[in-house]
Formats: structure tokens, C-alpha cells, sequence
């Protein structure tokens, strides 16, 4: 396997138990939106911990779940003794273990910014701040998008363009009713959206 380079904990944890390929998925399931981050957390702990069981050294019997819980939660002295020696008479360190899992928070920061998948709408309800905060950050990134692609574009001799170049997004909102286009800026400051009720 080549040695890539870990955008955050996450991608480390799942690298460390040779399940790098999940990363994928976790983005495309986030992306979709109808998975929330606790959900996200526990699915991303029972892959490490699969991964953790398919490089033991012989069969574990004991359920993913259970492991988890025992290394991670707050299990009696006598269920997390009995897990630890489980793992470790298999060759699996417990302790290697438990670090590698991952908290929803984590989860949150690797999606916003190693993947720049706004995961916002799972926390709270939306407001207009929200949704400037929002607008905003999504145009900030397509600017620096279409920057770097333009830069590309430059290095590769295709674009003649001699200054540092600065990329910015103005967007319009139409109504397909009256056909009055609205910045997206003033419609966000509460200005009219529309001209059909003039
Ligand atoms: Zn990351
Ligand atoms: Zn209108």
C-alpha cells in the first residue's frame, strides 16, 4: 500500500486497521444527508474494529458492538478485563484500539474540512445567519476551486493572464414568476426577493 498522506484522524484510524477504502463511502453517505453524525461515528468504529478483527490472529468470539462498548464506554472492570484479554491473547492491542476510535466531533471536522461536506443541517434548525454562513463558505470554496484551476491552467501555458488572480462569485436569485433577479446578498439582508406582488 502506498503511504498517502492522512488528511486527520480519521482517515489515520481507518488507515491504521487497512480500511482506507471506507473513507469513500463515509463521504458519500454524509453527502446524502439522512445519516447523522452519531450514526456516522458508530459506523466508522464498527469498520476499524472489523478491520482490527480481520488481522487478528485467529477468531475473536466476541460481537463488534461488545467491543466497542467494552474499550469505549463504560463497561464493568469485569466485561473490560474479559474484552482485553480477548483482543489481546489474538494479538490485537486494546489500547491501540480504543485510540483509533473516533467521536462524532472528529467525524464533523474530517467531513467539513478534509472533504468540505457542509454537515451543518444535522445540528440545528436553519436560520438566515445559518444560511448566510453557509452560502458563504460554499462560495468562498468554489472561488478557491476556479482559482486553482485557473492557476493550473496558467502553469500548463493554456492561460495568459499575467497578475495574481483573484476569483470572486456573484450569485442571483430569480423568481421564474415575475423574472426579477435579486442578489443573493440583499435577498439574504431581507430585501423583496420579487416584483409579484407589485
Ligand atoms: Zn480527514
Ligand atoms: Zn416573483
Amino acid at each position: 500500500m502506498t503511504d498517502t498522506a492522512d488528511c486527520c484522524k480519521v482517515s489515520r484510524s481507518l488507515h491504521l486497521f487497512g480500511r482506507s477504502s471506507y473513507l469513500e463511502e463515509l463521504a458519500r453517505t454524509a453527502d446524502r444527508g439522512n445519516t447523522s453524525l452519531r450514526d456516522l461515528e458508530t459506523r466508522v468504529n464498527r469498520v476499524i474494529t472489523e478491520g482490527a478483527l480481520e488481522a487478528a490472529s485467529g477468531p475473536i468470539d466476541l460481537a463488534v458492538r461488545t467491543i466497542i462498548d467494552a474499550l469505549s464506554g463504560d463497561p464493568s472492570p469485569r466485561v473490560r478485563a474479559r474484552v482485553r484479554t480477548r483482543l489481546t491473547q489474538r494479538d490485537v492491542d486494546p489500547d491501540q484500539l480504543k485510540n483509533a476510535y473516533v467521536s462524532y466531533r472528529t467525524i464533523k471536522n474530517h467531513l467539513n474540512e478534509c472533504e468540505h461536506i457542509d454537515t451543518s443541517r444535522d445540528e440545528s434548525p436553519i436560520t438566515p445567519a445559518r444560511a448566510t454562513d453557509t452560502i458563504g463558505w460554499s462560495e468562498t470554496r468554489h472561488e478557491a476551486i476556479i482559482q486553482r484551476t485557473l492557476e493550473r491552467l496558467r502553469s500548463a501555458n493554456e492561460l495568459e493572464l499575467r497578475g495574481s488572480i483573484e476569483v470572486s462569485i456573484h450569485t442571483t436569485v430569480t423568481c421564474d414568476r415575475c423574472h426579477s433577479s435579486t442578489p443573493l446578498r440583499a435577498l439574504l439582508n431581507g430585501n423583496a426577493a420579487c416584483n409579484c406582488d407589485t
